[in-house]
């Protein structure tokens, strides 16, 4: 049977690994919706190959860019954020959320109004608005799947179990690129340094986040949401080579690890194919080969932002709307070069201290208005907070 898909955020790393997959397998599905930003060479090329209804970009100025790359295809093509989110309630039974931010949240939102599965890469929807997220799933019947590698191994390891019989689930990291480095030189890390990963390919944003650890905290929070943990069940265990994903541990003592090269494609496919299992084309691990798996317990003075996440899931209502903008706000400037690679986390702590101290802020009710409100305010009192530290 032919499945109908869209892909939100196709020309990005995650976008691009679900077309290699869709692509492989043309009678399989059909393609509505592909979604980018600026690539627009990409978006057209991805568009005609896999034969999709409508290609939207992000950016209004990009539109007849996008018509021109699309001419005599028959393709439709659109622009701007309104553009995107129509998009996204296209009927269709499976969506991929790969667009990187809380830009991803409303697009995603809209897709479960519309009853799709939604295969979940944008981590940013589940710490933003995780409750909102579940609820509309829950209202209009569609489901949301997992696509972060770690939480597709969590998940693959509670099929056929119950939940209450959880102890504990830990997620792994590989320490990203500063991982060895000394304390005293990451004051002077820079962009590029940060954006170099040891295992993964993966988008510069994300990287970087892997690099300050802001990547896992936001993992953290979005474990607590995906499966309605609490925060003191859910540990981080750095893990170098990247192959063990995630391990669930039962109240008998048992521990279920998955293990898998790391290549999204199997996250990505098991969501594609889910309930079933289908073949997908990563390297099969030769253990033997491998021989040596390490682990240790992360260092909270060299990652500060896995403290911060601990206290967004105390804090809980918005805080994880404010977390997360903070966090990306940061990010923006440090590749700007504005602040240092430490300071990411000192501005993400002042701002959720200053927010939380604003009366009706942080606790008010997760609709997508407040939750674009707080990511509003915590993107100007980052800005606010980089500006103060300067005059000092
Ligand atoms: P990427 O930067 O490679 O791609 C991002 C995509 O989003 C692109 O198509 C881009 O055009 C689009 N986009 C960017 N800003 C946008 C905006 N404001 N509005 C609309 N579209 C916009 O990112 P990625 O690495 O593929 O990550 C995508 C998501 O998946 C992120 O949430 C990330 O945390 C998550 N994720 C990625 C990986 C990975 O291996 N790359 C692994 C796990 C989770
Ligand atoms: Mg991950």
């Amino acid at each position: 049977m032919t499945r109908r898909v869209s892909i939100l955020g196709a020309t990005g790393s995650i976008g691009q690994n679900t077309i290699d997959l869709i692509a492989r397998d043309p009678q399989g599905y059909q393609v509505e919706v592909l979604t980018g930003g600026h690539n627009i060479a990409q978006l057209a090329v991805d568009a005609r190959r896999l034969g999709a209804r409508l290609a939207v970009t992000a950016h209004d100025d990009k539109l007849g860019a996008l018509r021109d790359a699309l001419a005599g295809s028959g393709i439709e093509a659109a622009a701007g954020e309104t553009a995107l989110i129509e998009a996204a309630a296209r009927p269709v039974d499976w969506v991929m959320s790969a667009i990187v931010g809380a830009a991803g949240l409303a697009p995603g939102l809209k897709a479960l109004e519309h009853g799709a599965t939604l295969a979940l890469a944008n981590k940013e929807s589940m710490v933003c608005a995780g409750a909102l997220v579940s609820a509309t799933a829950k209202a209009h019947g569609g489901r949301v799947l997992p696509v972060d590698s770690e939480h597709s191994a969590v998940f693959q390891a509670l099929i056929g179990e119950d939940i209450e019989a959880v102890e504990r689930v830990i997620i792994t990291a590989s320490g990203g690129a500063f991982r060895d480095w000394p304390l005293e030189r990451l004051r002077e890390a820079t962009p590029e340094q940060a954006a170099t990963h040891p295992n993964w390919d993966m988008g510069q944003r994300i990287t970087i986040d892997s690099a300050s650890m802001f990547n896992k905290a936001l993992e953290v929070v979005e474990t607590k949401e995906f499966f309605g943990l609490s925060p003191d069940k859910i540990e981080v265990l750095v893990h170098p080579e990247s192959l063990v994903h995630a391990l669930v541990g039962f109240c008998d003592g048992g521990l279920m690890a998955h293990v898998g090269p790391a290549d999204m494609r199997h996250a990505i496919g098991f969501a594609l194919h889910y309930p079933e299992r289908g073949a997908v084309p990563v390297e099969r691990l030769d253990l033997a080969q491998i021989a040596t798996l390490s682990f240790r317990a992360p260092d909270e003075t060299r990652w500060p932002a896995l403290r911060l996440a601990r206290e967004v899931m105390e804090t809980g209502g918005l805080s994880g709307a404010a977390f997360n903008a903070a966090k990306e706000r940061s990010l923006d400037r440090f590749i700007a070069r504005d602040i240092g690679f430490t300071e990411m986390a000192e501005v993400v702590e002042e701002v959720l201290t200053r927010l939380s101290g604003q009366p009706g802020l942080i606790d008010a009710a997760m609709t997508l208005d407040n939750v674009a409100r707080v990511d509003h305010l915590a993107r100007e009192e980052a800005d606010r907070v980089i500006r103060d530290r300067s005059k000092r």
